[in-house]
């Protein structure tokens, strides 16, 4: 008797499957087939009319797809272990300009998420899968599964919980958002993205460790559940955000924080186009979006504000936060101004890789 046939994952693929199998990515149940693919790129909506707004692929070259299409089943392995199996059922090629304009708003190869949509290999195997369970080799170890959170907020007694998605290590803006967040729900979920990033971006473990000494000094530790999620960032704005939102409802929130330029890159996109388009599917995503405007420190009102609470918006003396204007500070050495970044933050740091490396 010959072995099962094996399709070893690649470490993104891996987390594709592992999401997939963990009920993150719900309802999706396998690597999308041509007809969901489509249905998402042109709709946002899973051919069952579920909201599902950003494609889920397994990619294979055209060798493999061939070598596939001759089994009934194949299993997956991850590091050398066997994480699931895959019932492949279609094999699909894209107009993947036309697919990036629809997805990301652009086919500029400048983009991110683009060259790496561009850079996926030539065909996508669609089809259910099987999860074994998580990998012994995946990089954060204790990451809560969606079981595990909606088990904690239901033993913490929470009957709304707010999700808040960063890739940022915690600076006073996001912190301002946090706060006003817990003013309206019973617990608050902050769940950084740890997954493939760029270059110049946080360590997953900066990250971590600028929320821990965060919830522990500044926050009620009894009302923050602190998680990670190890997924791909793909860049994609406001579908991202829509996506994001999902992911969070899997996890057991019933509600989600939308900021300024969610997942954005760059100035690819408008500051509140994700505001624009989670709006489209307010009562259809399972989860409230709390869409708030991004918060600056204004000198005049002496505190974090934001364009709807401070009348001095755009003025010369206000100082805006951006994570982008943090990492410059903090990889420049500088000791950020206390009113924009905590010096127990950046204190809790010391020591800790802060940036991915080329
Ligand atoms: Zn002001």
């Amino acid at each position: 008797m010959t072995a099962d046939p094996v399709l070893t994952l690649t470490r993104d693929q891996y987390l594709e499957l592992e999401k997939i199998g963990l009920g993150a990515f719900a309802p999706l149940t396998g690597f999308m087939t041509e007809a969901e693919f489509l249905s998402v790129v042109a709709t946002m909506r899973l051919p069952g009319g579920a909201v599902f707004s950003l494609p889920v692929v397994l990619d294979v070259d055209a060798e493999t797809a061939a070598w596939l299409q001759a089994l009934p089943v194949v299993d997956l392995q991850y590091g050398g272990e066997r994480v699931g199996r895959l019932t492949p059922r279609d094999y699909f090629r894209c107009d993947r300009p036309a697919v990036a304009r629809q997805v990301f708003g652009t086919d500029d190869p400048a983009h991110p998420g683009v060259s790496y949509f561009f850079g996926l290999q030539a065909v996508f195997v669609g089809g259910a899968v099987e999860f074994t369970g998580r990998s012994a080799r995946r990089e954060i170890p204790d990451e809560l599964t969606p079981r595990e959170t909606r088990d904690l907020f239901q033993a913490r007694g929470w009957t709304t919980v707010a999700g808040f998605q960063t890739r940022n290590v915690p600076h006073r803006a996001h912190e301002y958002l946090q706060r006003v967040a817990l003013e309206h729900v019973d617990g608050l979920f902050i769940q950084p993205l740890v997954g493939r990033k760029r270059a110049g971006d946080y360590t997953p473990d900066a990250v971590m460790t600028g929320y821990r000494a965060l919830v522990g000094q500044f926050l009620p530790a009894d009302r923050v559940v602190l998680g990670s999620l190890s997924t791909l960032m793909r860049y994609a704005g406001p579908r991202e955000a829509v996506f994001h939102a999902i992911i969070r409802r899997n996890y057991g929130c019933t509600h989600f924080i939308v900021g300024r330029d969610h997942a954005g890159v760059g100035s690819w996109y408008g500051l509140y186009d994700a505001h624009e388009l989670t709006r489209r599917f307010d009562g259809d995503l399972g989860i409230e979006i709390l869409r708030l405007h991004g918060p600056y420190f204004c000198p005049v009102c002496d505190g974090m504000v934001t364009d709807k609470t401070c009348p001095h918006a755009g003025g010369p003396e206000v100082r805006e936060v951006s994570g982008t204007d943090m990492r410059r500070i903090l990889s420049g050495g500088e000791k950020p101004d206390p009113r924009l970044m905590r010096p127990e933050i950046v204190a809790a740091l010391a020591g800790t890789a802060l940036f991915i490396e080329d």
